[in-house]
C-alpha cells in the first residue's frame, strides 16, 4: 500500500515501522524468526488514519457529510439516488458502495447473499509507555503471529505500534461447522494468558474495551451493477490469510475512480461499461485473492505445522511467505518460485535427517 499511494508515507499517518518478527507454528514447537534492515509493516492509529484520508478527499473536492447516514438507495436508468436520514436525497450519475463489511447497499441489491460466509475477530488496543514498549518490542517494534492458535483456522496477534499495543484474534473460516461452535472471546482470553506467561507483552496492561468486528472471507460474485459499484469491504476484498482488506479497499477505490471517469466520459454508466470494474480488479488482485484462499481452505493443521518446520530454517522460503503474508509480492507472480523452493527446501531437510 505503501508503494501504491504513496502519499499516506508520513510521520501523522504511520505510527511506527516494524522490522522484526516471531512467526509461531499451530504446535508452538517451530517458530520463524525475521529481523530485517527495512520495514516489514507499517502501523497506524486507525482513528487517526481515516481522519487523515477524510482530509485528502475534502482537499481533492469531496463533500464529506459526517454523523449522516444513507438510508435508502434508489438506481434507474436515467439516475442513481441515496436518500440521507429519511429525508435529503442525493442524486448522482453513480453510485459507489463503500459502506463496509455490512453494506447495505450490497445486501439491498442483492449482491451478497443472506448467508455469506464471514471471519470474525477481536481485538484490545492497550497505550503503554513508550520506554515499556521499547523495552518489550524494542525499537524494531518487534510483533508476534501465533498462526492457527489452539487449532482455529485464523490467528492471533501483537502488534507493537508507538506507544500502543494492538492484540487480537481472528478466526478467518467460520463456516466451517467445528469453528462455528468456538467461543472467541474464550480463545482469546486464552491466548493473552499465553502471551503474559511467556512474557512476550507487559502482565499489567490497563484494562481497555474488547473491540470486535467482522469480515468477509471472498470477494462478491458480482461488484457492479447499472450505476452502481462496490468496493472494499462491502465487496468483500479481504486477504483471506492476514483478514487485512485496507490496501485492497483503497486499490479497488482508485480502479473503480478510473473506470467512472471513462464511463462519464463516454456518457455511458450503464452495467455493460462499469463490468470493466470487475475485469479489472480481478486481474489486479483478485487473482491474488483467489490463488490465497484456495491455500487457506486446503490447508491443514498438519500441513501447516510441517510448513512451519520447513521454512524455519531456510531464510529464502521465510523470506518469500513473509512477502505474502505482508503483501509485499504477488502470490500469483511468485506462486512458481515459492513451490520450487518449498520442494527444494523439503528434500534438504530430509537428506539432513538421513545424515
Ligand atoms: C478487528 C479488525 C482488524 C483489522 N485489522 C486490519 C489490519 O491490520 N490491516 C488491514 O489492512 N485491514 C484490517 N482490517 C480490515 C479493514 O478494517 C477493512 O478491510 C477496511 O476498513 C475496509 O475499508 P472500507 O472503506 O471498505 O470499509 P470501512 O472501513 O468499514 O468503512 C465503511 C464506512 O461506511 C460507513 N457506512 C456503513 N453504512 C452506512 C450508511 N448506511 N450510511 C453512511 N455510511 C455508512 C461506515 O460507518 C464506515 O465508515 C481489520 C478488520 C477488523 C474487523
Amino acid at each position: 500500500m505503501l508503494q501504491r499511494f504513496p502519499y499516506v508515507v508520513n510521520d501523522t499517518i504511520i505510527e511506527a515501522y516494524t522490522s522484526s518478527g516471531t512467526v509461531y507454528s499451530p504446535s508452538l514447537q517451530h517458530q520463524i524468526e525475521i529481523f530485517k534492515e527495512t520495514p516489514i509493516i507499517a502501523t497506524i492509529l486507525r482513528k487517526k488514519f481515516d481522519f487523515e484520508l477524510v482530509k485528502f478527499a475534502k482537499d481533492a473536492g469531496a463533500v464529506f457529510q459526517d454523523g449522516s447516514s444513507v438510508s435508502a438507495v434508489h438506481l434507474s436508468d436515467d439516475i442513481a439516488q441515496v436518500t440521507i436520514d429519511q429525508g435529503a436525497t442525493i442524486s448522482s450519475e453513480i453510485i459507489v458502495g463503500a459502506d463496509g463489511v455490512t453494506s447495505p447497499i450490497a445486501k439491498h441489491f442483492e449482491l451478497r447473499r443472506a448467508r455469506t460466509s464471514m471471519g470474525i475477530c477481536i481485538l484490545q488496543e492497550f497505550e503503554v509507555d513508550e520506554q515499556i514498549m521499547d523495552q518489550y518490542f524494542k525499537k524494531s517494534r518487534h510483533c508476534y503471529i501465533h498462526s492457527r492458535f489452539k487449532t482455529v483456522a485464523g490467528y492471533g496477534w501483537v502488534f507493537p505500534k508507538k506507544r500502543h499495543l494492538n492484540i487480537g484474534f481472528g478466526i478467518i473460516q467460520v463456516d466451517k461447522p467445528q469453528q462455528q461452535k468456538l467461543n472467541i472471546l474464550h480463545c482469546y482470553q486464552e491466548y493473552l494468558t499465553l502471551l503474559k506467561e511467556k512474557d512476550l507483552i507487559p502482565k499489567n496492561l490497563k484494562e481497555e474495551p474488547v473491540k470486535g468486528g467482522a469480515l468477509l472471507t471472498h470477494p462478491l460474485e458480482k461488484t457492479y451493477l447499472n450505476r452502481l459499484l462496490l468496493v472494499g469491504d462491502a465487496a468483500g476484498f479481504v486477504n483471506p490469510l492476514s483478514g487485512e482488506g485496507i490496501y485492497y479497499a483503497m486499490a479497488s477505490g482508485r480502479i473503480a475512480a478510473q473506470v467512472i471517469t471513462e464511463a462519464l466520459e463516454k456518457e455511458q454508466p450503464t452495467e455493460e461499461v462499469l463490468a470493466q470494474y470487475q475485469i479489472r480488479w480481478q486481474k489486479d488482485f483478485g487473482r491474488d485473492i483467489d490463488l490465497i484462499l484456495r491455500v487457506v481452505k486446503r490447508g491443514s493443521m498438519e500441513y501447516a505445522e510441517k510448513v512451519f518446520s520447513i521454512a524455519c530454517k531456510d531464510p529464502v522460503l521465510t523470506d518469500l511467505m513473509m512477502g505474502v503474508i505482508t503483501g509485499q509480492i504477488s502470490v500469483q507472480q511468485y506462486k512458481w518460485k515459492i513451490i520450487r523452493r518449498f520442494f527444494y527446501s523439503s528434500l534438504r531437510n530430509r537428506l539432513h535427517l538421513l545424515k
